[in-house]
């Protein structure tokens, strides 16, 4: 029995599975947070189509997202777990905090406006009201503790405004949600440079296999200033010790730290360390991930499941939305 009555939400888009980055950088987190906060998991599709996708495999990645979500530890008997676009409540109350949203605001945010850029010929109004979407994901569950990386606390500042908004206007609904950082350091990717990120094409899958993970570690930047073996190296400033952490087990940490600063390893070496801790973390999930997916119909029910418990708090937020708003 959880004793907070706290609300945690978060939601990721089903780009055709996990990578590193978004592991170790959200989902898991998500999985710790199980057992002390009511959750609410969203495999966010109507976020996912304001790029471009191809419908026919669409349903095929949402469901390779789920097996990835629940082989990491996404646990229907504690969370809720489904799929945005069985709640239609999330794109209504969309557009009424579309109707208090502050344009000017949502042209400052940093991830349009990149996210533009990458997608030039394809920018469309969706892309541009994303956050309002995400304001919406949020408010329908009154959640109050957003899960989020650095990078998207913009995105929950703006969510605090536009419930504020909405709350003055219409009187106090929702509660204003807090963002709820993760202590793993941001992940780069494998260039050492960008955050890592299927769009910059630098991440590891996963459910990448030894070989893949193996070659991918031995290509990836370390500190720029180690050119050779017998440079002394600086591990704050190498991608590859930030994986360590996260990995490794403590001894390792500090063999890396130590080697690393004293050049009494090479990075050969320590890639090597990395990529068996990070296989032997993945290998357990890696079988769950297997069985989830040789039984689609499970995860259909999974997902249609938590959509019907997700629908019955979202139907009654609606009901207190209309009758504050006259509608
Ligand atoms: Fe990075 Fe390890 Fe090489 Fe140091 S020894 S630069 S931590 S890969």
């Amino acid at each position: 029995m959880k004793d907070c009555i706290d609300t945690v939400f978060s939601g990721i888009q089903p780009s055709g599975g996990l990578h590193w980055g978004n592991y170790i950088g959200a989902v898991h987190h998500w999985v710790t947070l199980q057992s002390q906060y009511r959750c609410l998991f969203c495999i966010v599709d109507y976020h996912a189509i304001t790029q471009a996708y191809e419908p026919k495999h669409f349903q095929a990645k949402i469901l390779d997202m789920a097996a990835d979500l629940l082989a990491s530890g996404i646990d229907p008997n504690q969370s809720i777990f489904f799929i945005q676009s069985d709640v239609p409540e999330h794109t209504e109350l969309c557009w009424i905090l579309n109707s208090v949203t502050p344009f000017g605001d949502l042209s400052r945010m940093t991830q349009f406006k990149e996210k533009s850029q990458q997608h030039n010929a394809s920018i469309n109004a969706g892309l541009f009201g994303y956050p309002v979407l995400q304001a919406a994901d949020i408010a329908l569950y009154k959640a109050n503790k957003i899960p989020v990386g650095q990078d998207q606390i913009q995105h929950v500042e703006l969510v605090r405004r536009i419930v504020r908004i909405f709350n003055q206007r219409f009187g106090t609904l929702f509660p204003e949600p807090e963002p709820m950082l993760s202590q793993t350091p941001k992940i780069l990717g494998l260039d050492g440079q960008a955050k890592m990120s299927k769009s910059m094409n630098n991440t590891i899958e996963f459910s990448a296999n030894q070989d893949v993970v193996r070659k991918k570690i031995a290509a990836a930047a370390t500190d720029p200033q180690r050119k050779r073996r017998n440079d002394t190296g600086n591990p704050e400033h190498c991608n590859i010790y930030t994986l360590h952490q996260f990995f490794s087990d403590k001894e390792t940490i500090a063999w890396a730290n130590h080697g690393c600063k004293t050049a009494d390893i090479g990075c050969v070496d320590c890639k090597k360390a990395l990529s068996t801790a990070a296989l032997d973390h993945f290998s357990e999930i890696r079988m769950r991930k297997e069985t989830w997916i040789a039984q689609p119909d499970n995860i259909k029910d999974i997902l249609k499941t938590g959509a019907q418990k997700a629908r019955v708090i979202a139907q009654e937020t609606m009901n207190e939305v209309r009758e504050k708003m006259g509608l």
